[in-house]
């Protein structure tokens, strides 16, 4: 039971092949036994899935119906969920229960979905290794000595060990999408505004946005489906009608015109991984698809810019985690300095704290102008590269990272070599845009990931294409042994 997919859970429930209870049993009792070697939950929901599930099988006999009626999930840790702590992987809220339900889990609860609990995270999703979480590193199940990819990587072990079929993610500078690349999964990062962030614990506001983790484009269809839509909480929403994304799975890739940039190509891509993109180029052209090489020139700056304009809306941010209004407060304190200082020194991991640092120096009188207008400026420059290509192409594709999942550690000295991995997400980031990245082949028994990116609001483009392609691939059907 625990291999089903979204789409094939939705139709067992409907034929009764199974209850929503049982499922839910079954995955439960999968993730105690097999959880301990992964390290995926930070918090499992036994009593709340149970009671959702039955209410779910309920609503089923009662004669309603619903792709995600009685689907078993789980979020990310940096969704709020009522009376249930919500720590965003760190020490600092490891004692929050949040007062209120994101919309995102709202929504989905709305809709039927059983909460197993809340997925293991890079502590406030900074860090692309989920290495940075207060409660421990995630280990990927391709390879247990390999990091899952970050900051969603307790969402993309879980389901990539089929300890349940998707998850909720986030993705600030590829969270979704990096995660998914390393563990063999399929990722959306929706446009900017697709999806509400009331109530996703903020890391850089212009940034950060949530999306589904499956194993498959129809399953992230599905869970799109539930969390996409306007919301008058969130500022930055759009009111843009949500399209039936399921029902645009199945459009011909005939005439369909992909872009690959130039710079995708140099130096620092492992060949290995180039090979196999080369592959799924050909894949898609025989589906009909017609190539052409375009050029994204401002793509070297994209890093910079994003670690400079990242951490500084991130220590904006993290100034409300002072120990008076949220999170951990320490022992004893002399004086307000000494309880702020205290309190912020021992909450946050020293990932979070080299980050508001970085951001409080780029935002500072005197800096201000020499970094974060500059990084402002360099953001506007990917956008219009992206732009001017869009008139040319109907998707871009490249690989989703230059090089396999790394060995625990093995970057935990040099925070900027990890930095570096993320040269290929962090674009569609800075300019708003959908991405997403779906199973493209193995390196040494390492998954590798293919990232198609869209027009705004494209994203069942996207879903369309990766749906087709999976059609005729296997890739993405693969399960790690032992799992
Ligand atoms: N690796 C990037 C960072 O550390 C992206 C993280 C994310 O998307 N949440 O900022």
């Amino acid at each position: 039971m625990h291999q089903l997919t979204l789409a094939e859970i939705a139709r067992g429930l409907a034929d009764k092949k199974f209850s929503s209870e049982e499922l839910t049993k079954v995955l439960l009792a999968r993730i105690t036994q097999l959880d301990p070697q992964l390290n995926s939950f930070i918090s499992l929901t036994e009593e709340l899935a149970l009671e959702q599930a039955k209410a779910a099988d309920v609503r089923r006999a009662n004669g309603e119906s619903g792709a995600l009626l009685g689907a078993p999930i789980a979020h990310k840790d940096l969704f709020c969920t009522q009376g249930i702590r919500t720590s965003c992987g760190s020490k600092m809220l490891d004692n929050f229960k949040a007062p209120y339900d994101a919309t995102v889990v709202s929504k989905l609860a709305a809709a039927g979905t059983v909460t197993l609990g809340k997925t293991n995270m890079d502590e406030f999703a900074m860090g692309s290794a989920n290495e940075s979480s207060w409660y421990g590193a995630v280990k990927n199940p391709w390879n247990l000595e390999h990091v899952p990819g970050g900051s969603s990587g307790g969402s993309a072990a879980a389901v990539a060990a089929r300890l349940l079929p998707a998850a909720t993610a986030t993705d600030t500078g590829g969270s979704i999408r990096q995660p998914a690349a390393f563990t063999n999964l399929t990722g959306l990062k929706p446009t900017y505004g697709r999806v509400s962030r009331w109530g996703m614990i903020a890391y850089a506001s212009s940034l950060d946005q949530g999306g589904p983790l499956a194993r498959t484009a129809e399953d992230c269809a599905i869970l799109l489906q539930g969390m996409a839509g306007f919301d008058p909480n969130d500022s930055t929403s759009i009111d843009e009608p949500v399209p039936d994304y399921a029902a645009g799975l199945n459009g011909s890739l005939q005439g369909l015109r992909i872009g690959v940039p130039k710079e995708y190509f140099g130096a620092g891509l492992d060949p290995r991984i180039a090979d196999l993109i080369q592959n799924s180029i050909k894949e898609l052209q025989k589906l009909g698809a017609v190539i052409k090489e375009i050029s994204l020139p401002n793509m070297q700056h994209a890093i910079p810019a994003y670690y400079v304009i990242a951490p500084a809306e991130a220590s904006s941010n993290l100034s409300r985690f002072d120990g008076v209004r949220f999170g951990h407060r320490c022992e004893d304190p002399k004086n307000l300095e000494d309880l702020y200082k205290r309190s912020r020194g021992e909450g946050f991991g020293p990932e979070v704290q080299r980050r508001i640092m970085v951001g409080a120096y780029a935002l500072s009188a005197g800096y201000y102008d020499a970094y974060y207008l500059k990084a402002q400026k360099i953001r506007r420059l990917v956008k219009n590269d992206f732009m001017a290509a869009f008139n040319e192409v109907d998707i871009i594709l490249g690989p989703t990272t230059p090089n396999p999942a790394w060995k625990l550690g093995a970057k935990n000295s040099d925070p900027v070599a990890a930095y570096l991995e993320d040269v290929y997400t962090i674009t569609a980031n800075l300019a708003g845009l959908p991405g997403l990245s779906m199973p493209a082949g193995f390196v040494d028994g390492l998954p590798v990931g293919v990232q198609l990116l869209a027009p705004y609001f494209q994203e069942g483009r996207l879903l369309n294409v990766a749906h087709q392609y999976q059609l005729n691939t296997d890739w993405h059907t693969r399960t790690p042994t032992g799992f």
